[in-house]
């Protein structure tokens, strides 16, 4: 890891300044700033080769976006490496593979208001943000038309109007897009309007931010989630990692602030060809969560959008996986293994 520092540091993107990786505490939105957003840049960070033409034009559909610190966890000179393989670039994304398409999941029609999706009983889902810390390969917001959601305070008032109009909504789940990286203020200004709605008693927050840009969680998150609570609006934070690798230095430290601050903290993870899908790594992920008093929620079967399917494990193969999993875990440290169903109002979970 000290290598991949060096390596980052030395011949990292044109704009990080010297010693960004290990200099002390600095604000996330300079962590932000100085991402990796250039293939060749990441590379050469590893140590490894030049991307092809073919890779670079996956990058052009849907750019590289990853922190420094996320890099930092890498191996160095590894082109398997299963951080590296979330979020590099591949030909593989270009081929047209039948059954893998734009909305797998049917957000689109389930939109109620702009960026608010409305496909659960009692709880909605809203895109509060409409942009990400990192792009992950397999994500299956990948082809989401964020520019048509609405953005700041508009966003905000829309959909609060909407959830005081139906006393049936006691959760409100702000996603993304990460919506942490939305401002403290306004963050604020969301939990502010939603606690004053009687029938909301829960906000969830799904991040992946204490994963891959551990310096959100900060002082100011952390006093914005205790104020939350003192409106009488309870948060829950739902993060995710699919590696233990990702769960070491600056991630773990930031688990670790984020459960002191008195938030409840689960975990959601796809299973990952290439990444996670082995009996091993995934019970070192559950293992490394609950010793990091994170709770692994689900484990998701891979939605079918397209410029993912090199990523896709059969159903066959997770269940046994699962089944070992049973075998060798408490089950506090199990995670239910489920698919998203377009039009369904709840996951399937597989058995
Ligand atoms: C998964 C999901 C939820 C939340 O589901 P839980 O089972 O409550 O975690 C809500 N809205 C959408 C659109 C989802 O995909
Ligand atoms: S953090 Fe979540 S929403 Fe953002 S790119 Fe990754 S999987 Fe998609």
């Amino acid at each position: 890891m000290h290598e991949v520092q060096h390596a980052a540091n030395t011949e990292g993107s044109q704009s990080a300044p010297q010693g960004a990786l290990q200099s002390a505490p600095q604000g996330w939105q300079s962590a932000l700033r100085v991402a990796f957003r250039d293939v060749g840049a990441l590379l050469r960070a590893l140590g490894l080769p030049p991307a092809a033409a073919a890779e670079r034009l996956a990058a052009e559909r849907f750019p590289l976006v990853v922190p420094r610190s996320f890099v930092a966890r890498m191996r160095r000179g590894d082109p398997d490496d299963p951080l590296l393989r979330q979020v590099l670039p591949v030909a593989a994304e270009t081929a047209r593979v039948p059954g893998f398409v734009a909305d797998p999941v049917g957000d689109l029609a389930a939109a109620r208001s702009p960026g608010l999706l409305h496909k659960y009983d009692g709880r909605v889902l809203v895109v509060a943000a409409p942009s990400c810390a990192v792009h992950c390969r397999y994500c299956f917001r990948r082809h989401f038309p964020y520019e048509s959601a609405p953005r700041g305070t508009d966003a905000c008032d829309a959909a609060c109007e909407y959830v005081r109009g139906d006393d049936s909504i006691h959760e409100v789940i702000l996603s993304g897009g990460d919506p942490l990286l939305l401002g403290d203020r306004v963050l604020l200004r969301w939990s502010a309007r939603l606690a004053a709605v009687p029938h909301v008693t829960r906000l969830r927050i799904h991040t992946r931010l204490p994963i891959v840009l551990p310096s959100r969680v900060d002082e100011g998150l952390c006093g914005w989630l205790r104020a939350t609570r003192g409106l009488g609006l309870t948060p829950w934070l739902v993060v995710h990692a699919n590696h233990p690798a990702e769960l070491v230095g600056d991630c773990a430290d930031a688990l670790g602030r984020l459960v002191d601050c008195g938030v409840p903290v689960l975990n959601q993870a796809v299973l990952l060809r290439g990444v996670n899908d082995d009996e091993e790594t995934l019970a070192a992920l559950c293992e490394r969560l609950v010793d990091l008093r994170v709770s692994p929620y689900y484990l998701h079967q891979l939605d079918a959008v397209a410029g993912a399917a090199h990523f896709r494990v059969a159903e066959e193969r997770g269940r046994e996986l699962l089944a070992a999993l049973r075998r060798r875990l408490p089950g506090h440290a199990l995670p239910r293994y489920v698919r998203e169903d377009a039009g369904r109002p709840h996951k399937t979970p597989i058995v």
